[in-house]
């Protein structure tokens, strides 16, 4: 960083006044622009204050300022500084590297002609690299500067600070290039400015490592490497070049911005509580220092932190070692884990083999105790036989000696002695094997005791050796497999989503004049470009000039309802002011627009699933003026301080009023109605300049099974699109068309970004992106009207509408779902 900045403090950004530097030697532009302010029929003024300042005579109103400011002058048909960039059209704007300090006596820009070959302003944003972002107009070869929203008054943009920036067209409309570019290099001067170092290529790198697919090794690459790990063995790696946020801090003594340490980072509120909230998840993790260098890898995501701590958990290398000392030590202690962790594997060989004899000898015990019962039974029997048949013998003294007849008869019923002699010896043997039996199963029972306490003994062992946290770890664990089920169901769902962004394009009805416009198809229009003739665009869906409200609302009525399921919806207008924006969102009383049908619609799938579940609804409405955000429901249209906390963005204090009828939006309306600032347009007087919000709220609770969604309706009423011509070209109108220009082109950007999967999408490129983001990324669901009029006059901004509307249209991505599980929310 040069010295140059080394005075100002990051938040002290002189851009006020034209430093001194710059008041000296006018440039070659301010010495064309004195000579065309010789020829007053040709001039006009933009900032009184500032001529006044300049011709030394001080305007009544002129408040005091720092500096002088250079020549203020604007020809009404000035030529521009290069022929050679006239009559690009929008789509020739590109960024300009304001870095190349030779060039500051003539800065770069290009003087764009619009349809009407009428000279177009050229609104560019000026990243200064202490971080502060500068809102710059390029017209009639001179390069302006905004103090602030606030301000109405264009300094002369001071020379000096071509060296200490890049500066950058705002690209409402571009080819897909340029605004690639365009975001690039805002992203690139934010990050060199605010000193992050993120770096804006190898986007594509990163996508490959999202799809998990290995690398294939690149001679020469020496990114690429091989990590020989104790127990996972060789494992190939490589070093992705991704975008990163990088915390800094501004270095008082050295004036600049340096890198942070993590023994500081760990000091400071917000990182010290992503730290605290991966360390309640993971307790035996332990190691602070080491959480946040985790953090700061996963881009301060937790989620990603502890899932990649997690699918690694156990590992040895997870607890860091510190010196070079302990890394020795640790490779020690790696060799004794892994010396460990074999025998562990040995016991536990040895435990299963002594399972299995103990079944084995189960079962032998068994079979053995069967054999013995029946041994018992086939004994008891015998016994009883024996007792029969000893009782049935008669006494030899009672035995009758004679007739032999007689003797057959007692020879039926007596027992052969020969076989009480037999039967003896059986009982015997039974006897014996009874008593025998006996004894082996008391020894194997024996035996089976011992095992079992060795088996005891060494699932113990097993138990301890796993670091004495293996309960701990494996309630983390299911926790944990419970949460990454749930957000693998959301991932797949918001996978379908991502970047859904459908287009429809509505011609408004127009009875005064003839219908321009074709309409091929129910997806097809045709325009007429002044130059380029007939343009033919493809959207979702085109609404010829004879649609119905309902027609149109019918197309939108799915996606609308999705915001119950606890889904982020967006639905904007767009288009120059007059083409029936206003209509299509809000609508007259007796025919409304989507406003009013949504919010029916809401209420319909309300009651009709309210068996099952509760739903409260709150409406907020805010306007945007010059990047200046309103509450419109305050009393005072009180101005909120947009907060935006990691990729959540809060309005603190918005007033948000309950819905409990479809018809109490009408009094919401009415009221916000009445605080918006209107300001008057060439093209309709009562249409606004500034983006109006209306933002619903829908919370339902499940009464069965007590989880929560939470979803979001937005409707978006766009400021008029149209460029402003040098004619109009005054005051507060010029700030306007400045701030409207800024927002719609980061829009674009964010259009650009999401159809091309960018890791950076530059949501904080505007208030009006920065708010839509919870609405346009992730999960979200985006519908994007473009409005034309079928007047062959507007055709030039038709075209220009259309084609803001095709880049914004995705390249076929997933299929929105009409009917998508209840959101997760809780
Ligand atoms: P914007 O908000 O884009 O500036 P408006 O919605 O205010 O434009 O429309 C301008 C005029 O055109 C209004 O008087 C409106 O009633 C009328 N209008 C717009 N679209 C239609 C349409 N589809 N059918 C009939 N009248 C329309
Ligand atoms: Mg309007």
């Amino acid at each position: 960083m040069g010295n140059g900045a080394s005075a100002e403090s990051p938040t002290t950004v002189q851009v006020k006044a034209a430093p001194e530097s710059s008041r000296s030697a006018p440039s070659s532009d301010q010495a064309s622009s004195s000579k065309s302010s010789k020829s007053p029929s040709h001039s006009k003024n933009i900032s009184t204050k500032a001529q006044a300042k300049q011709r030394g005579t001080r305007s009544e109103s002129s408040t005091p300022r720092k500096g002088k400011f250079e020549e203020v002058e604007i020809r009404k048909n000035g030529a521009p500084s290069r022929p050679s960039q006239r009559g690009q059209g929008h789509s020739g704007a590109s960024s300009v590297a304001a870095k190349q300090g030779k060039n500051s006596s003539t800065p770069g820009g290009q003087t764009l002609e619009n349809a009407s070959g009428q000279e177009d302003i050229v609104f560019e944003t000026f990243y200064h690299r202490s971080g502060k972002e500068i809102q710059c107009m390029y017209l009639g070869n001179i390069r302006y500067y905004l103090d602030d929203w606030g301000s109405k008054e264009w300094q002369a943009f001071p020379k000096r600070w071509y060296n200490e920036g890049l500066l950058v067209t705002n690209t409402v409309l571009k080819d897909e290039q340029a605004a690639a570019q365009a975001s690039q290099a805002a992203q690139q001067s934010r990050g060199a400015a605010s000193g992050s170092g993120a770096g804006a290529s190898g986007s594509g790198e990163a996508a490959a490592s999202q799809q998990g697919a290995p690398r294939s090794r690149r001679s020469g690459d020496d990114r690429e490497g091989i990590l020989k790990h104790p127990t996972k063995g060789k494992i190939p790696t490589y070093i992705y070049q991704r975008k990163h946020n990088v915390h800094f801090f501004y270095d008082q003594d050295q004036g600049q911005w340096s890198r942070m340490p993590i023994g500081w980072e760990l000091h400071h509120e917000m990182v010290g509580r992503l730290v605290n909230q991966v360390e309640e998840m993971l307790p035996s993790w332990g190691d602070r220092g080491d959480i946040l260098a985790l953090l700061r890898q996963c881009n301060y995501d937790i989620d990603e932190c502890i899932s990649t701590y997690l699918a690694l958990e156990g590992d040895p290398w997870l607890k860091v070692a510190k010196t070079s000392k302990e890394v020795k030590g640790s490779e020690e202690k790696d060799e004794k884990i892994v010396a460990l962790e074999k025998k562990v594997k040995e016991l536990q060989n040895e435990l299963n083999k002594e399972r299995k004899e103990r079944q084995d000898a189960e079962k032998i015990v068994k079979d053995q105790q069967e054999k013995l019962t029946d041994l018992e039974v086939n004994y008891k029997q015998a016994e009883a036989q024996l007792s029969s048949m000893a009782s049935t013998r008669p006494k030899s003294s009672m035995r009758p000696k004679t007739p032999q007849v007689v003797t057959t008869v007692v020879k039926e019923e007596t027992v052969n002695p020969d076989d009480i002699e037999e039967l003896n010896d059986t009982a015997k043997t039974v006897r014996k094997a009874h008593v025998q039996l006996k004894m082996e199963v008391q020894r194997n029972f024996e035996s089976l005791g011992g095992m079992m306490a060795q088996a005891l003994k060494h699932v113990k062992m097993l138990k301890n050796s796993g670091q004495g946290q293996v309960e701990e770890l494996e309630e983390v664990r299911a926790l944990y497999r419970k949460e990454a089920l749930q957000r693998r169901l959301l991932y797949n769902q918001l996978q379908e989503l991502r970047g859904n962004i459908r287009v429809f394009c509505r011609a408004r009805k127009d009875d005064r004049v003839d219908n321009c416009l074709k309409f091929p198809s129910d997806q097809d229009i045709v325009a007429i470009h002044p130059q380029q003739g007939k343009k033919m665009f493809t959207f979702d869906r085109v609404f010829g000039i004879d649609t119905t409200q309902e027609q149109v609302f019918a197309d939108t009525k799915p996606i609308i309802s999705s915001c119950v399921d606890g889904y982020n919806v967006c639905l904007m207008a767009y288009g120059q002011t007059g083409s029936g924006k206003t209509f299509t969102m809000m609508g007259p009383e007796n025919n409304p627009g989507i406003n009013n049908r949504a919010i029916k619609e809401l209420f319909q799938v309300c009651l009709d699933r309210k068996e099952t579940q509760t739903y409260k609804m709150v409406v907020g409405l805010i306007e945007i003026y010059n990047e200046t955000v309103v509450d419109l429901l305050s009393d005072d249209a009180k101005v909120i301080d947009l907060k935006t906390v990691g990729n959540k963005v809060n309005l603190p204090g918005l007033i948000e009023i309950e819905i409990k009828s479809p018809d109490s939006i009408k009094s919401v309306m009415k009221k916000g109605d009445k605080n918006r600032s209107v300001a008057s347009t060439k093209m309709n007087s009562t249409s606004s300049r500034s983006h109006l919000l209306l933002l619903l709220r829908v919370e339902g609770h499940d009464k069965v099974t007590g989880s929560v969604t939470r979803g979001t309706l937005t409707l978006c009423d766009l400021a008029g699109s149209e460029r402003i011509s040098k004619t109009e070209a005054e005051g507060q109108r010029l700030v306007e068309a400045a701030a409207i220009n800024k927002s719609l082109s980061a829009l674009g950007q964010v259009f650009q970004a999401l159809r091309t999967s960018q890791l950076h999408i530059p949501y904080r490129n505007s208030k009006l992106t920065q708010i839509l983001q919870p609405s346009l990324g992730g999960d979200a669901k985006a519908c994007l009207f473009v409005n034309v009029s079928p007047d062959a006059n507007n055709s030039s901004e038709t075209v220009s509408t259309l084609t803001f509307g095709a880049n914004a249209k995705q390249v076929a991505l997933g299929q929105a779902k009409q009917n998508i599980k209840k959101g997760l929310g809780s």
